[in-house]
């Protein structure tokens, strides 16, 4: 078969996401509570108790769900999610809604910066760099990385955020939209991702090849390929672009 694109997930299939989020969730927590806990001193209004003791990192987590089964539409965004959840929770802890706008925002910035600090998989950069010379490339990722800002980003001509888009993988619409940037179609692409509900199957439901990253032996369905690792994808292309 001829390929001519090849569309990536990003967490968990470039780099490993489990403790980037760890430190990420905590470390932009942490910040705020220790921020807020200062601005409200300065002001000459220090609290008896402080905000995350008030609401533990637990409490911000329960928030979010409550506010993704409360807006199903928005249930992917979740940067839409976390700051809404922060504005209502530092409302409760007794800030007006310009402050706990405010602080949100702020406590927004320090996790994007904190989420962005990833380590890709050893040769990825490489990987990429070659893929990008014979394929057209896009990213399509349900979190809230900015590829963009990322060294990575370069390869990536077309990156779609499908959380922030409203259609979140496994809907279709994301890998339509960067197949129909790149400018080809289903049948002449390949998909590589880590999920096998969000990646792997609707991906090969649209007529795509599937790359599924994945431990567990399952039965494959004709189109989808596992690989135990990205780095595996090479030889993966190879095979596909002598088949007929
Ligand atoms: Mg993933």
């Amino acid at each position: 078969m001829r390929l001519e694109a090849i569309t990536f997930d990003l967490d968990d299939t470039l780099w490993d996401n489990g403790g980037v989020m760890a430190r990420t969730e905590r470390g932009h927590y942490a910040w705020l509570d220790a921020a807020l806990a200062e601005w409200l001193a300065a002001l000459g209004e220090p609290r008896d108790t402080r905000f995350a003791e008030r609401f533990a990192l637990e409490a911000f987590v329960a928030r979010r769900q409550a506010l993704a089964r409360a807006h199903p539409l928005r249930r992917g965004d979740f940067t839409w999610l976390r700051r809404r959840a922060l504005v209502e929770l530092l409302g409760e802890y007794g800030l007006a809604r310009e402050h706990a706008e405010h602080w949100a925002g702020r406590a927004m910035e320090r996790f994007m910066a904190l989420r962005h600090e990833i380590t890709p998989h050893e040769g990825i950069d490489d990987l990429l760099s070659e893929l990008g010379r014979r394929y057209r490339l896009a990213s399509i990722t349900n979190g809230n990385v900015e590829v963009a800002r990322l060294p990575l980003g370069r390869h990536f001509p077309v990156a779609i955020a499908a959380g922030e888009m409203l259609a979140p993988k496994p809907d279709p619409r994301p890998f339509l939209a960067a197949l129909s940037r790149l400018g080809t179609r289903p049948a002449r692409a390949l998909h590589v991702g880590d999920s096998w509900a969000e990646d792997a199957l609707p991906a090969r439901r649209l007529g795509m090849q599937a790359a599924w990253i994945g431990e567990a032996d399952r039965p494959l369905p004709p189109g989808i390929h596992r690989l135990a690792h990205v780095r595996e994808l090479p030889a993966l292309i190879a095979w596909l672009e002598k088949q007929r």
